[in-house]
């Protein structure tokens, strides 16, 4: 069974080390957000930025448990949430994206034995991709009306537990998709390490995040949408992220920049017979954005270097 990782349950911790590389982090920012201040510190080797001091384990299991991934007082219902995916596609194009990337990087072997563990399964829209492309998927989520809306769109029931807390035996995952939440780990090396642990030898890691070095990061610093503690703990740059995987025995194997604005933004901002060449325009920038590799999130697969 994998490890027992123990973490501060009642207290805040301060760090002192840099969590990816151990060197010294500086005051970065001070963030104010919705009725609480949160201090940033950002290490001056690897560039990781995070949350500091960390919340405790408590903490989040609550604000979990209630609000989901993304943190809305709103309960959204399953009519509304296939609705909103109709009308912007979102969830689906990146999970198609991403669940062809891992196909395509899991090569020769025989797929009746793929097996994908879906870390905060949110909606179920990628559980629902890897199913359609043969994984046996095993997804996890704290919230409980994700999971029901999860159950419904990718017909996976998620197990209701931490990725800190789930109990998988060693090397019996093909591969781990982690979208959009190891910015909210409290542990990310833990995380990691605990990835390698559950991955069969040659298995591939998938992370999407926001990053932290993105075009709108450098020019809005603490103001980027992205920066919102308690929800997002942690910040990377592509480096820092390559940094924690290689450190817990990962090899990079791509790295994608991806930038987008919802097609109901633009539509709610700009007259009707306008929004099409005003989207042509915003989606042609975008793609020079992420072609100069400073894209909002990133996408980055890493492969377990067995020992
Ligand atoms: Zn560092």
């Amino acid at each position: 069974m994998s490890k027992t990782i123990e973490y501060a349950m009642e207290t805040q911790a301060h760090l002192q080390a840099c969590p990816v590389c151990k060197s010294l982090p500086r005051r970065w920012a001070v963030k104010k957000y919705v009725n609480a201040t949160y201090t940033i510190d950002r290490c001056s080797e690897c560039g990781y930025a995070f949350v500091n001091p960390r919340p405790s384990m408590n903490d989040l299991k609550a604000h979990y448990s209630h609000f989901g991934h993304g943190a809305s007082l709103n309960t959204p219902s399953l009519e509304s949430v296939i609705a909103a995916e109709a009308d912007d596609p979102n969830s689906t194009i990146d999970a198609m994206r991403m669940i062809e990337n891992i196909g395509y990087l899991m090569q020769d072997r025989h797929k009746m034995s793929w097996r994908l563990l879906d870390v905060g399964s949110g909606y179920g829209f990628f559980s629902k991709e890897a199913v359609t492309a043969k994984f046996r998927v095993v997804a996890i989520d704290l919230a409980e009306n994700a999971r029901n809306i999860s159950s419904s769109i990718s017909g996976i029931d998620p197990i209701p537990a931490t990725f800190e807390d789930l109990e998988l035996d060693h090397a019996s995952m093909s591969v781990i998709l982690m979208s959009q939440v190891l910015e909210h780990a409290l542990d990310v090396e833990a995380w990691v390490a605990k990835a390698w642990q559950l991955l069969e030898p040659d298995g591939i890691l998938a992370i999407a995040l926001p990053n932290f070095g993105s075009l709108q990061c450098i020019i809005l610093r603490e103001n980027e949408p992205y920066i919102c503690p308690p929800d997002h703990l942690n910040f990377f740059t592509p480096r820092a992220l390559t940094e924690l995987l290689i450190i817990n025995g990962f090899v990079v194997e791509k790295v994608q920049h991806i930038s987008r604005v919802p097609k109901s933004t633009i539509q709610r901002r700009v007259p009707r017979i306008a929004a099409p060449l005003v989207l042509a325009i915003v989606n042609t920038t975008l793609r020079i954005v992420d072609f100069m590799r400073f894209g909002s999130i990133i996408n980055v697969y890493a492969r377990k270097v067995s020992v």
